[in-house]
Formats: C-alpha cells, structure tokens, sequence
C-alpha cells in the first residue's frame, strides 16, 4: 500500500474546489468548522437512506469500511475482499497518489471491477460528477480489472408501486469519458494540495462568492465573523450578493459606508435608511391598499408537506410534495388536521379543506408558494374538488407580500423575512423546538413508523403545534399591520 499519509479524500477534494483556505481548515484545522445544523443533518440523514435503499440494487455484500476501523484498515480490508474475489463490497476504501476514495458499492461483473456511487437527488450536478472522477481516477490505478464509475441517481419518472422493482427507482450515469479525459486535472489538484499544506501557511484568500458555491462553506463562521460586523453591508436584504462583495471589497464595508446613488431600487434604498436610522420603514398608502383586500370573515392557514425521496405512497413521485398537516386559525381558535397516511390519505385531505376553508372570505398565509402548489396538486389530483379548491385560491392573500415589497421593514429583520423572525419581533409567542419544515417532515416520518403510542402521541402534538403556531403567526402579523395604518 502506498502513504497513508493522504492528501485527499472526497470531502478535502471538494474543499480544496471551493477554495483553497477551506482546503486547508480542513486538514490543518479542522475544530474551526462551523456546527452543522439540523437541516444539514437531516439532509446527510436522507442521503444515508438513499444509499442504503441502492444496496438493493447489488445485494448482499460485504463491507469495505466497517464500524469501528481507520481508514487505513478499510483500505487494508478493501484489498482483502478484492483478492478473495468477493463480488460486491460496500465502502470500498482505496488510496492511490495520496488520494483516499471511499465508494458506495464496488460491483465485479464478468471479472471486471465497476464502481457505484449514489446521491439523493434527481441530478447530476457538477460537483457530484467531480467526486465521481476522483473515484475512478483512485480506482483506475488500485484495480487492474477496473471497468467503470457509475453515478446512481434517483429516477424522475419512477412511481411508487407494490410492483416497483428498486432498478426502476434508480439511474445510472457513467462518467468513464470525463473522468479519462480529467486525469491530468487530478494529477495538478493532488499536487497542489500538498504544496499547500507543505507551506503550512493559511492561504490568503479573501471572502467571495466561493463561498456560497456549491454550498456554504464550512468554514464560513471563521471568516465572516468581522465581515458580519451589526452594520455590515450584507445586511442589506434583497440585493445580490455579488453587488453586496463588489461594495464591500470596494471598502463599503457597513450599510451607512453605502452612497444612495448607487442603490438603484427605492425600496433598497429606503430599507438601508431604516438600517442607517434604525427607524422602521412603513409604506402606508400600499399597505393600505394590501389591507383593503381583506374583506368579510378571515382565517390563516399553514400546511405541512412530506417529501420522501424514495416515495412510499403508490402512484407518487420521488421528492413529490404531500400534504400531511394543515391548521386553520381564526378569531375563535385554531383547529388543525394530520393525515397519518396509513393508506393513501390526499382525498380526506382535500374535502378537509374544501369543507373547512370555503365559507372565509379572506384566507391569509405567509409565503403562499408551498400552498398553492398543494392546492393545484390536489385540484389535479380530484377533478372533483377543482372547482372548490381554485375557490379558495382566489381567496389567498399573501403576508409575506408586505415584507419583500418593503411596505413594511423592521431593522431587527435584517435579511431574515422569515415568520418566525417577523413574529418575534411583534409577539410574545414562543416557537416550539422544531424550526424548520424539513424537521416537520423529519419527525413526520419518524411519527408515521413510532409504534408507541404515548410517543406517537407526543410527536402528533409537536407537529400540530408547529404548525399551529405558523397559522397563529400569519393572523398576528396582520392583525399588527392594520393597527399600523390607524
Ligand atoms: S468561508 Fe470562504 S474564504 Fe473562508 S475558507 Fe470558506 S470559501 Fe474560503
């Protein structure tokens, strides 16, 4: 075996991608990695799942990496179950040119070595493709009878059904061509990163747009922390963060450093006074006229969705959107409905809100995006109900209209526009533990297979009440808005 003293695996490769500074944290100084937060989690959760469910798709194999090993013994592991001919391994760890790779499943068909690595998404995207070369570069050299890399994706077109085969739901795309012709690529990436870390100087790099690219980095908390100062310029809301570096890098640094004549938009401007001033900005002639639409008797609602990426309902898409939990409130109380989805529940759900939301006039929701698209789901889904839930569409008035036309900025908001963030600011209320509404369907799932009953109970009251307290919030926040033009 050659150094275990390696370089780079996947994730320092994808580091040393976005930039070389995370690159190096990575190695060097790993404790300076922000915490990952619960909806990172539950996304490496879901993807855990996903991998598994492809195993199907070569079963019964061995493992490469097992519980308990260093790397170095999964390599040594790895090598074992190759030379003994084992025909399916899983986590199958290599190590070539100070490079470590760790693939999802490694597969001998015909004698040939083909190698399978699974993501939780509908697409391949640049950087997926990426951590798929690398691994056919590594594998390429450790094999001698190393045929291909695949990535396995899930299908688009895939619908759940008892008869379903798990080689439907999945779909594999080689990336043999690409990585060929990228090898001289990962030669120059090997040696760079270990020039970096031979330096052993942290790289000057300076903040940017990399940064968000392909995601956040880990790193951001480290080096944002004195760009993020209480007035900093990416405070500013609604404006691109590409002009946000141009204004900052230029030696804007704070929102009031920012001259008007380069804010274009009038709501940008008025929202860098209230910034500047810490005055709240209040349009009152549009949301006057935001007010005026609501008339006769209102509620506010919220739904929750499930979104499985494998999807369990038959005849549903993977990642397709269901609803499961919807809370009406009004003057008199909330009053709330969870489909347990044992069987097929949609149609329950759309005659409960057919019957429970048709006698409003004014139906009020913050950010109707998520609701609407259930409502036009439903309607397609019960030619039956169209005519009712188009009816109760029409009916939709948009909080969240208020806040992202800048009719009315509180300075605390920041660029945060979320619910939870506008209520605090005007209600005592408290949110519960769950934040966010991938948590929702997180626990949803948890809730649909908790065979306790006490327990489900406790999950079924959180759930309710999360969304409860959204619904509480969308009336609240309106009912302030029309002391505000008193
Ligand atoms: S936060 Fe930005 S500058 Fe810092 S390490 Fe990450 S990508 Fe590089």
């Amino acid at each position: 075996m050659e150094s275990t003293s390696y370089i780079l695996s996947k994730t320092a490769f994808l580091k040393l991608e976005q930039c070389e500074k995370a690159y190096y944290f990575y190695r060097k100084m790993p404790y300076l990695r922000d915490k990952v937060d619960t909806d990172k989690q539950l996304t490496f959760l879901r993807g855990h799942s996903v991998g598994f469910k492809a195993r199907e798709l070569f079963p019964d194999g061995l493992e490469g990496f097992q519980d308990g090993m260093t790397v170095e013994e999964a390599v040594i592991n790895t090598r074992k179950l190759v030379d003994s001919g084992t025909s399916v391994i899983y986590e199958a760890a290599f190590i070539h040119n100070q490079v470590l790779v760790i693939t999802d499943m490694l597969v001998k068909e015909n004698g040939k070595y083909i190698g399978y690595e699974v993501k939780s998404s509908l697409k391949v995207s640049e950087t997926y493709l990426k951590d798929a070369c690398l691994q056919y570069y590594v594998m390429n050299h450790c094999l001698a009878a190393f045929e291909d890399m695949f990535l396995v994706t899930i299908h688009p077109d895939y619908r759940a059904s008892p008869h379903a085969n798990v080689r439907d739901l999945f779909k594999k795309r080689s990336v043999k061509e690409k990585a060929l012709e990228n090898y001289a690529f990962f030669a120059f990436k090997v040696d760079a990163a270990k020039q970096l870390l031979e330096k052993g100087i942290v790289p000057d790099r300076p903040t940017g747009l990399h940064c968000f690219r392909p995601y956040q980095c880990d790193y951001f908390g480290t080096c944002w922390k004195n760009d993020l100062s209480e007035k900093s310029v990416f405070h500013l809301p609604l404006i691109d963060k590409g002009i946000l570096l141009e204004w900052f890098h230029s030696g804007w640094k704070t929102f009031d450093q920012v001259p008007n004549e380069v804010i274009s938009k009038p709501i940008h401007k008025r929202i860098k006074e209230a910034l500047t001033t810490n005055e709240v900005v209040l349009d009152k002639v549009n949301l006057k006229q935001w007010i005026a639409k609501l008339e006769g008797y209102t509620a506010a609602f919220d739904i929750e969705v499930w979104a499985p990426a494998i999807p369990e309902l038959e005849g549903t898409r993977p990642f397709e959107q269901i609803p499961f939990l919807i809370s009406i409130y009004n003057e008199n109380g909330t009053f709330s409905y969870l489909a347990d989805y044992v069987t097929d529940d949609r149609k329950m759900m759309a005659s409960y809100i057919c019957e429970k939301l048709a006698h409003y006039d004014t139906l009020l929701v913050y950010d109707k995006t998520l609701e609407v698209s259930v409502l036009n789901q439903l309607a397609n889904l019960f030619p039956e109900c169209r005519d009712d839930l188009k009816a109760i569409e029409s009916k939709i008035v948009d909080v969240f209209d208020v806040v992202i036309n800048g009719w009315y900025y509180h300075p605390k908001l920041l660029n945060n526009f979320s619910l939870k963030k506008l209520s605090s600011l005007i209600s005592e209320e408290q949110y519960t533990d769950v934040t966010s509404g991938l948590e929702a369907m997180h626990l949803f799932t948890e809730y649909r297979s908790q065979e306790n009953a006490i327990e489900k109970e406790m999950l079924r009251e959180r759930l309710v009440h999360y969304c409860e307290l959204d619904a509480q919030a969308t009336f609240g926040i309106t009912r302030y808005f029309q002391t505000l033009i008193k």
